[in-house]
């Protein structure tokens, strides 16, 4: 049986056809999967009784099984089980007039911050595109309201599983999808340079936010952290970030997660701005207080550091946000999901 989510429109089309379907159906069985969020067929009322039941024998819509769903005040953390036993974590934020849904990209991530406890276990595997749509799909159905931006900034490196990763985002930002806007959709990178130049290239990746995980604001420091920055060097991550082809008032987040007394001195501060000075109308930065994890020796600054930091970087005309309104948890728990595949084995 194939799931629906693995097709664009067009190969949908294509797919109707060969089930000897008008292509036309094929909008509108998506319109009632992406904008009703019917997911059995036989509620599809404009499609005549019996291709419903061909298309129940023909296809499903969920892939993914939900585990668990975890509510705090901001936030619900949704756990999933893909059909190979893999567990992966989706985050929907409440955010003061609208929801954000932070989705995975892979199962577990080959990058190996050392500050994040996803990188742990290494990569597992890539997440298909129904994957990855079918984690919008579930918590959209379960949400209080539409889901006005998501954010792939949950477990992987999204730019890593390229492919996957845009089909779903075509999925989601044209109108026979699920038709949110290309502005409220992010990536967020540890800065594969290669990936960064052929997302500049790409039509539909280009125009969406841009989010990259600096982290560090010199080499040795950052290559320390993050292990890809030997191959993905700072300097040349910084032109290719200047580099994309934005409109002018168009800015790309650099993110950077302060960890105390490793990354988080007015010293490293300047050192940041002066990073980015000298394009300073191409970037805003979001600084994350890092979120402790137990099994990872860093700690978060207290929050005057946090504030001295954001000041160096302001004196420099920088715009600089601390992303903490939501409740300490939140975004850290996005940036922070891992896989708990082998626990739940064990069990
Ligand atoms: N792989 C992508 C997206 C997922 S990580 C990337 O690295 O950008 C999303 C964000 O969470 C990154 O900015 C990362 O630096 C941050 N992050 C990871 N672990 C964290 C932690 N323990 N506390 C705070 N932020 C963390
Ligand atoms: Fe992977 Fe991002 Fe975690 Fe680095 S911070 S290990 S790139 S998920």
């Amino acid at each position: 049986m194939e799931i629906l989510a693995s097709y664009n429109l067009q190969e949908l089309r294509v797919k109707f056809q060969e089930l000897g379907f008008e292509p036309y159906r094929a909008n509108q069985v998506l319109g009632w999967v992406y904008r009703k969020f019917k997911d059995n067929f036989q509620e599809m009322t404009d499609i005549p009784k019996e291709q419903r039941t061909l298309l129940s024998q023909a296809f499903r819509v969920h892939t993914l099984k939900p585990v668990e769903r975890i509510e705090t005040k901001d936030s619900v953390k949704y756990i999933f089980r893909t059909e190979d036993g893999s567990i992966i974590e989706t985050v929907l934020i409440f955010e003061r007039d609208h929801l954000t849904l932070c989705l995975s990209s892979q199962v577990g991530c080959a990058v190996g911050c050392k500050f994040c406890a996803t990188a742990k276990d290494g990569l597992f595997r890539n997440l298909t595109t129904a994957e990855i749509v079918d984690q919008y799909l579930w918590v959209q159905k379960d949400a209080p309201s539409r889901i006005r931006n998501v954010v792939f900034m949950g477990m992987g490196e999204p730019l890593a599983n390229y492919e996957a990763v845009r089909k779903a985002v075509e999925i989601m930002v044209n109108p026979w999808g699920i038709g949110l806007s290309k502005r409220r959709v992010s990536i967020s990178t540890s800065g594969l340079i290669s990936q960064l130049k052929r997302m500049a290239q790409d039509p539909l990746l280009r125009e969406l936010n841009l989010a990259v995980s600096v982290n560090a604001p010199y080499q040795y420091l950052r290559e320390l952290l993050m292990p890809i920055s030997k191959t993905n060097n700072l300097k040349e991550l910084m032109q290719t970030l200047a580099d994309h082809p934005y409109p002018p008032d168009r800015r790309i987040m650099l993110e950077y997660v302060l960890i105390k007394d490793i990354n988080d001195s007015e010293a490293h501060a300047r050192a940041f701005a002066q990073l980015i000075v000298p394009y300073r109308n191409k970037f805003k930065v979001n600084l994350i207080p890092y979120n402790p994890d137990p099994s990872i020796a860093f700690e978060r600054p207290s929050m005057e550091r946090v504030y001295a930091f954001q000041e160096v970087l302001r004196s420099h005309h920088i715009s600089t946000f601390i992303r903490l309104s939501k409740g300490v948890d939140v975004f850290g728990a996005c940036g922070q999901l891992r896989s708990k595949r082998l626990e739940l084995v064990v069990k």
